[in-house]
């Protein structure tokens, strides 16, 4: 098996334990399932790490995160299958009906201003329940800013907001060409590309060319997307 073949499999291995367990797995069953040494296991994940598959808790060969999923509890719950899982952010939880090839996806959530649950539901590739309608998904940073530190920014920086004078009244409210407001539909459209396919062996993510290119079909064209 080649490093690069190796490498897929872990990443879909990760994936599939998440789906079934609401967890990650640990480096020792990575070892276990690809017999690898340890250090070869930490490799492989550092290198999933570095593609932004997955983001590991710092200094560490623990997986904190696997775009969308969570290994730890956050505001973002999301109900598919029969299973309740942790997403990382507002974008990560309504991704998992583009991930999940849209089965019935259902996310609980908070306002990031009054705590207020939020609650939307998606089916078939539409939002069916938003709950207050007006509950938005804001971007507080823009696209070239995401990876910079991936950690802080699925935890700080993509929330929920229960109506815009809510996100106006937040600390977290930035100038108007630092961020995006987006409905939940939206952010679904927008997850397509990136989350659809990821419990393929072949899954590749969109280069920041092809991002840009369907932020703009989306008709995402202020300065904020072109960036
Ligand atoms: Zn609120």
């Amino acid at each position: 098996m080649t490093d690069q073949v190796l490498q897929k499999r872990v990443r879909l291995f990760i994936f599939e334990h998440f789906l079934e367990h609401a967890a990650p797995p640990v480096a020792e069953q990575v070892m276990n399932e690809f017999s690898l040494s340890r250090s070869a296991a930490t490799d492989i994940l550092r290198d999933l790490e570095a593609a932004r598959h997955i983001a590991l808790v710092k200094g560490t060969a623990r997986i904190l995160m696997a775009f969308p999923f969570s290994a730890i509890a956050t505001p973002f719950r999301v109900t598919a299958h029969i299973r309740s899982y942790f997403a990382n952010c507002a974008w990560d939880a309504i991704a998992f009906h583009a991930m999940l090839g849209g089965i019935d996806v259902r996310v609980d959530s908070f306002c990031h201003h009054c705590a207020q649950p939020i609650r939307v539901e998606l089916r078939d590739g539409d939002t069916t329940h938003v709950d207050p309608p007006e509950s938005l998904v804001y971007l507080a940073l823009r696209p070239t800013e995401w990876w910079g530190d991936i950690i802080t920014t699925c935890s700080n920086t993509m929330v929920f907001f229960a109506s815009p004078e809510h996100r106006d009244a937040s600390d977290l409210c930035t100038l108007e060409d630092q961020a995006a407001s987006l409905t939940p539909d939206q952010i679904h459209t927008l997850s397509g590309p990136i989350y659809a396919g990821k419990f393929t062996l072949g899954y590749a993510r969109p280069t920041k060319e092809e991002l840009f290119a369907h932020f703009a079909a989306m008709g995402l064209t202020g300065q904020y997307w072109t960036l």
